[in-house]
């Protein structure tokens, strides 16, 4: 089959575009024809280092996907060939104590498709039967797939570690990126109000014309006192983070007193001062959020089901011109998700 894998690490010539053995489905599987898959910030990391990243070589790319069934159990009463699937990309083990408690995202042996094993930029994947999920109606395979990670990500974020209400006012950094655009349109979703920031002024107004209250252009405000003079002195609920170093202060300084600040990334820099007497003074808590559970991914689908939200999607590329689509993505000039067609 055709797919995109790496042979090594720095370097797009590691990146090859070519034929890999289609997989063999193992019981309790279901093999998906994939029909599209979106990029994430992590493959670019795959083909720059994997370090960290337990994976053996070469390796198919790609954490989200959606296809159709091609095979499933017999038994399994569930799928049928033929229905339309979007792919949870984190495969954990079931049996450990964090899985045992339903937090599977946690578990100690949790395999990410595309990161530890094989990945949806090829023709067919194989996946254990609980990460598949029905599409929800109205959505294309693209913008099925394009909620796999970004949306799955900024849900737990907001919803399960920000336990964000319709009366509060959220701050999301960095707009443009996968995560940030999710968040803003599940949050303004959720009824809340939501402030932007972003250090190119065209991304802030295409977030205001997608739904975003107000904005914050970085390059040239303070970013702590434009959220405090936008909430009238007050502060935000909640900031929803993954630039890391270069925005923590600000980011703490937007804070109202109890607020929360969840962050998913450190694009800048992990190292930021903590300004721990700010944090305890004003009872501020910082929370760490990756990915999302199977029940994050649940919900998300059901409100997508219901309300018709559509991913973003920045630019569509054919799988053999991955290439393109990876520079696209380095580029930083992307607003929305970089897809493949898969066909
Ligand atoms: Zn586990």
């Amino acid at each position: 089959m055709k797919a995109v894998y790496i042979t090594g690490h720095g370097g797009n010539e590691v990146v090859t575009y070519g034929d890999r053995p289609k997989p063999v489905r193992m019981p309790g599987e279901v093999l998906v024809r994939i029909q599209a898959a979106t990029l994430n910030r992590v493959d670019l990391y795959m083909r720059n280092s994997g370090a960290g990243i337990t994976h053996r070589l070469p390796q198919i790319m790609g954490l989200d996907g959606a296809g159709w069934v091609d095979e499933a159990d017999a038994s399994d009463t569930w799928l049928q060939p033929g229905q339309a699937v979007v792919l949870h990309a984190g495969v954990s083990c079931g049996r450990c104590e964090f899985c045992l408690r339903g937090e599977g995202v946690l578990c100690t042996r949790l395999q990410l498709l595309g990161e530890h094993r094989d990945g949806t930029f090829a023709e067919w994947v194989s996946v254990p039967a609980q990460n598949v999920f029905p599409v929800p109606p109205g959505l294309s395979f693209v913008q099925a797939a394009a909620l796999g990670v970004n949306h799955l990500t900024a849900w737990r974020m907001l919803f399960t570690k920000g336990r964000l209400q319709p009366w509060e006012t959220v701050l999301v950094f960095g707009i443009g990126g996968g995560v940030s655009l999710a968040a803003l349109q599940l949050a303004k979703q959720a009824g809340a109000r939501v402030i932007v920031t972003s250090r190119d002024p065209a991304k802030l107004e295409r977030a205001l014309a997608l739904g975003a209250d107000s904005a914050i252009d970085g390059s040239r405000e303070d970013i702590g006192k434009a959220a405090l003079a936008q909430t009238g002195g007050r502060g935000v609920d909640l900031v929803i983070e993954n630039v890391g170093e270069a925005v923590w202060a600000a980011a703490l300084k937007s804070l109202v007193r109890g607020g929360r600040l969840v962050t998913c990334g450190a694009t800048t820099g992990d190292q930021p001062p903590a300004d721990l007497r700010r944090i305890f003074i004003r009872q501020l808590q910082v929370i760490g959020s990756t990915y999302g559970d199977f029940s994050d991914f649940a919900n998300l689908l059901q409100l997508v089901g219901k309300t018709g939200l559509k991913p973003v999607i920045d630019s569509e590329f054919e799988l053999s011109d991955v290439h393109a689509a990876l520079d696209r993505l380095d580029s930083g000039q992307q607003f929305g998700k970089v897809a493949l067609r898969i066909q």
